[in-house]
């Protein structure tokens, strides 16, 4: 590079050439063409010249302009050599320059024709430090991760590059290489000093690569994607022309044919038909195969397996319908009667909007059965959904469409089920259904049942309103406490309390032995199954208040004997009416049939027991004996009490002692009796806690004989709450417990005088058999319930509120004074006075010995048990 040290030479006249769109660099050789007329006069100037064949190559600021004047022109350019010149037959010229020293037009001397201008050269300064090394190398190094992403830059280049050292050199061989606009590269131009320049020259080296980075991603992301659309595309197009070969695509065509014709003849509603047309439409677009096109065909399915417009004609013969509920059902006469109420304002009024009845009852009384009556009684068809366990509200209006799998919610499902837009539907088990954070189903039912509301229900997969105006909804439960009380709301409740005795006797012999002689295939053959035989089954292998199980137990006999005449065993009895031989299934075969007793009937202990006492309480069974015990123990004031329903018993057994603790010196007791004795109070069997077994007069009576060692009348049985003052509350499920008692064998029922009036409800056959006393006060209740010599004189004095104030030593004093005047106290002799000997001319009756007492008048005659008191019981063990 001789050039370089040339540069010290003077201001010299070169003509110019002046550049459009191009800065021309030092070292760099670049061809030109040439057409105006005043660049080939300069060029041919500078070729005249003879030797040096200099100019001067420095651009125009706006490449437009095709008469530059001096000003158009950068001051800063290139001084350059002509290596060659070639005249093109146009009159062009292309010619080849070679870049070799910066340099500044100092002058224009010539304007005329071209330019020729006094430039004067800019050397590069001279500069060197290790900053300026280390710019070098990193430059290098930049460059070729440049080259290497730049597919259009020559590795040759990049070789040549690297071996330039000098910072001024190397910027000016690499700024050719870089894609800069005209000014950028005139400003690169312009600096003089190289490490300057350099430095410049990496920021748009590095400028350039973080580009072409970013180009690249989306190059390869544009084509990884144009690649899957092309693979789909190939896949699919060859999946067609497969399923062409295969005949499939014609069997689809099919199908979507068959879907539009079964769209056309269903009397869809106008939205339905909108979106069934449209999802048709995209059926028609999608492969196949594809996973949406079977959600898409599973829905437009949905749409077409409802019954829309379909509807079965109501029987409205009201005499008829009567008909078939007695052909079906024994008794509930008002379940019934409401039900033809029902069906007979159908009749008048066409459409009936609500109610809706809620059959509420222990299991197997014949809700389920009654409603499938009810559909047989009116013509319509009958569908049944269960929703015990169900806790999601999607159960019962199902999943949105856009999660996988979804499908409609039971209500729909249910009404495909059916075929018909007017079934009668019956929601089972109502109360069974639960809540958790899924959603409350019973929201979603409320929309159901509600006949405002109901004609436009809105299941989630359908996305589509749909009538149930029409459906007959019947909803059954066990408990109505179960049922949320929006829901009871909308609903008409009708209570089946569960069967008495005489009723299960009657349904057993007029319908479950007949069906269950049908059913197993022996309906021909004579079989007799008497009275008592039936009542055995009832009372030692059943314990409900249905008749579920009886019909499950007669089935059994059924079977047995089904298996005997298959075996062609002999037929064991004369049948009583004499009409020959066949089978009697007497009680005391029973045994063989159903095997050892399951239950014992009449749960009544085998002899008056101290603090235990019965009460009555409404379980699953629909009522039911509940035998609680009291006992009594040196402590210091505990109440423990056990058993299932410990927790809810708490108020009453508290509310219990308060009143045994107020009545305590008319019981002869000690007044801190509590403060030295534990009570503990066991349930040992279950009912349900909400309505609760209203054992408060149990309880109490339990506490007393256990304080005062009075033994309870087992015949007898009691129901009430009990307020502090000794008052009987009214209890709910009179009926219930009337019932549990009547089938217990209880001869006695204690229950408070303010659900008298219930005592309507019961059938008369059963009051026959009990004697039910109501009463208003705890006292009464002990009265009659407790075995005492003359319970007439129990505490007859009225209970007074206890005056704390008093210094109770004084207190006691008048207390045990009043007591032994009273003919009271001889029932119960205070502890005290028993143990000072009774003397002949003592007030007190004679207490008499056991078995000698006449028996209470309260007592039943067969009571067998000794009659209370002897001193002996009531001797304090302390
Ligand atoms: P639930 O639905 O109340 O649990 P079901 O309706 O399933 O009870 O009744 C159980 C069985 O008892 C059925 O076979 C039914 O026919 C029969 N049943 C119940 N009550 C009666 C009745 N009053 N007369 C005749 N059969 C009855």
């Amino acid at each position: 590079m001789p050039d370089r040290h040339d540069d010290k030479r003077g201001p010299k006249r070169v003509p110019l050439l002046p550049l459009r769109d191009i800065v021309v660099f030092p070292h760099m050789v670049v061809p030109l063409f040439v057409g105006r007329e005043k660049s080939i006069g300069a060029l041919e100037e500078a070729m005249a010249k003879g030797g040096s064949k200099e100019i001067f190559l420095s651009a125009q600021r706006k490449a437009k302009t095709n008469e530059p004047c001096p000003e158009d022109i950068f001051t800063i350019g290139t001084l350059g050599t002509i290596i060659q010149l070639l005249r093109l037959p146009d009159g062009t010229v292309k010619v080849l320059v070679e870049g070799k020293r910066r340099a500044a037009i100092r002058r224009f001397t010539q304007t005329d024709g071209f330019f020729t201008v006094e430039v004067e050269e800019v050397p590069d300064l001279p500069e060197r430090s290790l900053e300026l090394d280390a710019l070098v190398r990193e430059v290098h190094a930049t460059f070729e991760t440049y080259v290497k992403l730049n597919k259009r830059i020559a590795p040759e280049i990049l070789i040549s590059v690297q071996t330039i050292e000098e910072a001024g050199q190397l910027a000016d061989t690499m700024v050719g290489q870089l894609q800069l606009k005209l000014a950028e590269k005139q400003a690169v131009l312009e600096i003089d000093s190289p490490f300057k320049r350099l430095g410049r020259i990496y920021e748009l080296v590095k400028a350039e690569i973080e580009i072409l980075q970013v180009e690249r991603k989306i190059r390869t992301r544009v084509k990884k994607q144009m690649e899957k659309t092309q693979k789909e595309y190939y896949l699919n197009e060859q999946m067609q022309a497969i399923q062409k070969e295969l005949g499939d695509r014609d069997e689809f065509k099919n199908e979507l044919t068959d879907l539009e014709e079964r769209a056309k003849q269903k009397e869809l509603s106008k939205e339905a038909q909108g979106k069934v047309k449209k999802e048709l439409k995209k059926l028609r677009m999608m492969a196949p195969m594809s996973a949406e096109a079977a959600v898409v065909r599973n829905y437009v399915d949905w749409v077409l397996a409802l019954p829309w417009g379909e509807k079965t004609e109501d029987k409205l013969d009201v005499t008829d319908a009567e008909r078939i509920l007695d052909e079906d059902h024994y008794g509930l006469k008002k379940v019934k009667e409401r039900i033809l109420e029902y069906l007979a304002v159908q009749a008048l009024v066409k459409k009936l909007k609500g109610p809706i009845l809620c059959l509420v009852g222990p299991p197997g009384v014949g809700k389920t059965s009654l409603a499938r009556s009810i559909a047989k009684a009116t013509g319509r068809n009958f569908v049944r959904l269960s929703l015990g366990g169900v806790r999601d509200e999607a159960e019962i209006r199902g999943h949105r469409r856009t999660y996988i799998g979804a499908l409609p919610g039971k209500i729909v499902q249910s009404l495909k089920k059916a075929g018909t837009q007017n079934p009668v539907f019956l929601l089972d088990e109502i109360d069974k259904m639960s809540t958790d954070f899924r959603g409350d189903p019973s929201a979603a039912l409320l929309e159901v049942l509600d006949p405002e509301q109901n004609s436009t229900f809105n299941d989630h997969y359908l996305d589509l309103d749909y009538d149930l105006s029409d459906v007959m909804f019947i909803t059954t439960a066990n408990y109505l406490h179960g049922i949320p009380i929006p829901l009871q709301d909308r609903m008409e409740i009708i209570q089946l309390p569960g069967y008495t005795e005489f009723e299960k006797v009657s349904i057993a012999e007029r319908y479950l032995i007949p069906k269950q002689k049908r059913d197993n295939g022996i309906a021909e053959v004579p079989v007799e199954f008497p009275d008592d035989a039936v009542r055995d089954v009832i009372h030692f292998y059943t314990k409900e208040a249905g008749v579920r199980n009886l019909e499950r137990e007669i089935a059994t006999v059924c079977r047995k004997i089904a298996r005997d005449v298959v075996a062609k065993k002999a037929p064991v009895r004369t049948l009583s009416d004499g009409a020959g031989t066949g089978w009697r299934v007497t009680p005391k075969r029973l045994t063989r049939y159903l095997g050892p007793h399951r239950f014992r009937y009449g749960r009544q202990e085998g002899q008056d027991e101290i603090g235990l006492v019965m009460g009555l309480a409404v379980t699953m069974y629909g009522g039911d004996l509940l035998a609680t015990e009291v006992s009594i123990v040196a402590g210091k004031g505990k109440l423990v009490l056990t058993g299932k329903l410990g927790d809810v018993m708490q108020e009453s057994a508290q509310a219990a002692i308060s009143y045994v603790r107020s009545r305590a010196p008319s019981l002869g007791l000690d007044r801190d009796f509590y403060s030295r004795t534990d009570i503990h109070v066991h349930f040992p069997e279950g009912a349900i806690p909400k309505d609760g077994p209203s054992a408060g007069i149990t309880m109490c009576t339990g506490l007393v004989s256990a304080l005062l060692r009075v033994p309870v009348r087992r015949d007898l049985a009691m129901t009430g709450e009990i307020t502090l003052r000794g008052r009987v509350l009214p209890i709910g499920g009179l009926k219930e417990k009337i019932l549990a008692a009547h089938r217990s064998g209880i001869t006695t029922v204690i229950m408070p005088k303010e659900n008298a009036k219930d005592l309507r409800d019961i059938p008369k056959r059963v009051l026959k058999t009990l004697k039910v006393i109501p009463v208003e006060h705890m006292d009464e209740v002990l009265r009659h319930a407790l075995i005492l010599p003359n319970p007439e004189t129990f505490l007859i004095e009225p209970s007074v509120p206890v005056d704390w104030r008093q210094p109770s030593e004084r207190r006691d004093r008048d207390r045990r004074d009043e007591l032994s005047r009273m003919p009271v106290a001889s029932a119960v002799p205070p502890p005290s006075a028993i143990d000072e000997p009774a003397s002949p001319s003592d007030e007190r009756p004679p207490v008499s010995s056991p078995g000698s007492s006449p028996a209470s008048p309260g007592s039943s005659p067969d009571t067998n048990a000794a009659p209370f008191p002897s001193p002996a019981l009531c001797v304090r063990e302390d």
